[in-house]
């Protein structure tokens, strides 16, 4: 079964399906949708070429006075930020260093973190050769705990900004005293704090030395983010990132972690676009998208629809509204898991939330027109026996 929806020439020549996102902001599924106007700054990026460094030097400077820092550099995507500060506070200045990481000798090669404050992420602070220290354990982390653990080996205290304060973990204040006493820099995971758009500003001046974002959260391409901060460690992070592995006298690990001038171009104008975005139209527009979903399935028997919000931890609140939950009870025609199946299989594809007994549809990642695709092919599982 179609949607009727024509697909571009070039998913057509290589036979790969495109997916109408009703999941949000993946990178498995291309991060986000550039706007006309990222992706006219792409095409400009490629009437000309650019000095790379000129042209990280000017992005750079422009997103630290964006956020309040020093610095900035651009990277790939925030968990190249992560690595390339590890890197940054590992190396300092070093290019002898910075040519033999991930050997790490004469190195402090020690990455600080609360236990509560374990994710996902954190191998990327490892790759480059460092090694995971924890302080405390499954009850919490108390202050006394975290500066026990930190010694001359220690490279940085890595933070994660979404876990500030839970799971008895010591706030991002407290951690920001306790190594600065130590003279240890403290590098936060902030990749998705990006709105309200105030929060960017808020990590330097708590005192984070550096701190994180990723572009695949406001409308950027799905490969950049920003690594901003300190001058002198952003100044470390540049020069082991990939630009000058051939120019220079040490090779640094950071040549297979290139980014392109379209991407550079691509992020800046997106944060650009971000910062003068109606938001509050942007949430309410959100509303409307799950408010028609939930019009076109009301009266289909068995599923009872309930308008929530779908948080950036994969988790379901009350509010403010970006999804749909669909219950699918027993009188329901078809099962959630087979209904996922056959959206999965369909060509466009559509992606959903699926679980045993229930559907969740989330608003952010759509092109406009996709909730009623969305809406219609979900009735229409949910309505006719094939
Ligand atoms: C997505 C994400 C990352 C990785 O960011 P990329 O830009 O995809 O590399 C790191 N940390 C958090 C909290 C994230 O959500």
């Amino acid at each position: 079964m179609t949607s009727g929806l024509t697909i571009p020439e070039a998913f057509q020549r290589l036979e790969v399906k495109p997916i109408v996102n009703g999941r949000g902001n993946y990178s498995v599924l291309g991060g986000s949708i550039l706007s006309p106007g990222v992706w006219q700054a792409m095409e400009q990026a490629n009437s000309f070429y650019v000095d790379l460094n000129d042209l990280l030097a000017a992005a750079g400077s422009y997103v630290a006075d964006v956020v309040g820092s020093e610095a900035a550099f651009l990277t790939t995507g925030a968990s190249g930020a992560i690595a390339l500060g590890t890197a940054a506070c590992m190396t300092g200045e070093d290019g002898e260093r910075m040519g033999r990481i991930p050997d790490t000798t004469g190195m402090p090669g020690e990455v600080v973190i609360q236990h509560g404050h374990r994710y996902l992420y954190d191998r990327c602070f490892t790759m480059v050769g460092a090694r995971l220290v924890e302080a405390g354990d499954a009850g919490g982390t108390t202050p006394e705990q975290l500066a026990e653990v930190i010694s001359e080996r220690t490279a940085l205290v890595a933070f994660t900004s979404h876990l500030n304060g839970l799971n008895n973990t010591v706030p991002l204040p407290e951690v920001v005293r306790i190594a600065h006493e130590r003279d240890i820099p403290v590098l936060v995971d902030s990749a998705y704090e990006v709105f309200p758009v105030e929060k960017m500003g808020t990590f330097a001046p708590v005192g984070a030395d550096l701190f994180t974002f990723s572009a695949k959260y406001f409308g950027g391409p799905n490969s950049v983010g920003f690594l901003c901060g300190r001058k002198d460690l952003i100044r470390a992070a540049a020069m082991q990132g990939s630009v000058g592995y051939e120019q220079r006298p040490y090779q640094s690990f950071f040549r297979p972690f290139k980014l392109d001038r379209h991407l550079i171009f691509a992020a800046v104008t997106a944060l650009q676009e971000w910062l003068v975005t109606d938001h509050q139209e942007r949430w309410c527009e959100f509303g409307r998208r799950i408010e028609r979903i939930r019009a076109t399935l009301a009266d289909v028997p068995g599923l009872t629809l309930t308008p929530m919000y779908f948080t950036m931890e994969d988790t379901l609140e009350p509010a403010p509204i970006n999804c749909l939950h669909i219950a699918v009870g027993p009188e329901a025609l078809r099962g959630a898991p087979e209904v996922n199946q056959s959206l999965r299989a369909s060509n466009p594809a559509i992606y959903l939330h699926a679980y045993d007994d229930a559907l969740v549809v989330v608003a952010d990642a759509m092109r406009e027109g996709d909730d009623t695709i969305i809406a219609e092919r979900l009735k229409r599982e949910f309505t006719y026996a094939e």
